[in-house]
């Protein structure tokens, strides 16, 4: 819950400062907004934290998905290679603009295998999605190596791993562009919101012209007379998430050290457990702690122990059962049921035909299996912990 937890009077005093314009478009009325930018404000702020040249807000983390592949000219006939395991939003942006997700296996990190991406490659392949997901990184260098050698274009989905980084550079910030999402259950949080990140001026621009109706955001005078080359669509942020954005940003380092914290002493009473062995984070001092991932060496064993961890009253999630960020598991998404009733871009003719099967993925098969994820919040007081660990404790007893 993250950011949504640390809501207070920096928020309030943001979002007055809108209300107090009565302006609350990002763009134009120049006179009557008083100064106030938050938007920009806020794509600057976050763009500096990343270490990126360019960012563009938007209304969503899976509009931010759509737009970026939209910018990287993904479209019918191309394939993108993504994780098996993500949230449903990866593979939904993919079809919204007509191309068609190709799945893969995930590694011990839980992320992207890139030893995997060779064997998913086909003559149409343009694009990777590598997913950062649940606060921590794939192997993004080996990642950056393998699409580099294959000339596919990049696009980091980082919705879970804001502030996380690998080797002291930000996550988002490897791929040709990166996406962030600040819905209420992501690190920061404005309501509904996005960002994507760049450091080339050609994909921010196609970004930012298609986001926005094709307004080139050039013109001096008016918005009606802004150039236009591109059609778009409209998928801006508001001012109201833009000072909530930059209220939020501020607070991020904060969030982070707060659940390394907490993180930390949960994982010390998991450590003790036989045959436990935590999720392979590849650079331990960039994990934004949101979650802690750990796996038993068997499936019955990994169920068992998550019911008795659930009589202590501590919840967690084994992938392999979830209904929203595990492909075999979309019923919905396997029998192509888009919202068409042509089942496009499925029955595109210029769409291969792709199929999704378990046995393709072996690795998430066994490793989802037999790993339960917990979430870590900001606040968790000394006395919560101190049940956690015993709760912990008990669990262990029943293995
Ligand atoms: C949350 C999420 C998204 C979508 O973000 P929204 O802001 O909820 O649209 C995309 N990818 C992943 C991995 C996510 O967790």
């Amino acid at each position: 819950m993250a950011g949504a937890e640390l809501i207070g009077k920096e928020e309030c005093k943001e979002v007055m400062d809108v209300l107090r314009t009565g302006i609350f478009a990002r763009y134009s009325f120049d006179k009557e907004r008083q100064g106030i930018w938050k938007v920009r404000d806020f794509e600057k702020a976050f763009a500096k934290y990343f270490g990126s040249t360019y960012a563009l807000g938007v209304t969503s983390g899976s509009a931010a998905i759509k737009v970026a592949l939209t910018a990287l000219d993904v479209g019918p006939g191309d394939e993108v290679i993504c994780p098996a395991f993500t949230f449903m939003a990866t593979y939904e942006a993919v079809l919204e603009v007509g191309g068609i997700p190709v799945m893969a296996d995930i590694d011990d990190t839980l992320n992207l295998d890139p030893d995997d991406i060779p064997n998913k490659i086909t003559p149409r392949t343009k694009a990777v999605i590598p997913v950062h997901m649940c606060g921590a990184p794939a192997r993004i260098d080996k990642i950056m190596k393998v699409a580099k050698k294959h000339k596919l274009l990049v696009l980091e989905d980082n919705a879970q791993g804001c502030g996380s980084s690998y080797k002291g550079q930000m996550l988002g910030s490897f791929g040709h562009m990166g996406i962030f999402s600040f819905d209420h259950y992501k690190t920061i949080t404005t309501g509904e919101g996005g960002m994507i990140i760049t450091n080339d001026l050609d994909l921010y621009h196609r970004a930012e012209w298609y986001h926005d109706h094709g307004h080139d955001h050039l013109s001096t005078v008016h918005r009606a007379l802004d150039g236009r080359t591109i059609l778009g669509f409209n998928y801006r942020m508001n001012e109201f998430q833009g000072a909530l954005g930059l209220a939020q940003l501020r607070k991020l380092k904060k969030v982070i050290s707060a659940q390394r914290k907490n993180k930390a002493a949960i994982k010390e009473a998991f450590a003790t457990i036989p045959g436990l062995k935590f999720r392979l984070i590849p650079d331990p001092e960039g994990d934004s702690a949101t979650f802690l991932a750990f796996n038993l060496p068997a499936e019955k064993k990994t169920q068992a122990f998550q019911k008795a961890l659930k009589a202590e009253g501590i919840d967690t999630v084994r992938f392999k059962d979830n209904f929203w960020h595990y492909v075999p598991n979309w019923e919905h998404f396997l029998a192509k049921s888009t919202a068409n009733s042509l089942k496009n871009p499925f029955s595109d003719p210029r769409n291969r035909k792709v199929t999704y099967s378990r046995k393709s993925i072996p690795h998430a098969e066994d490793l989802l299996g037999r790993t339960l994820i917990m979430g870590i919040n900001v606040k968790m007081p000394a006395a919560k912990l101190k049940a956690i660990r015993k709760g912990i404790a008990n669990a262990a007893k029943t293995l």
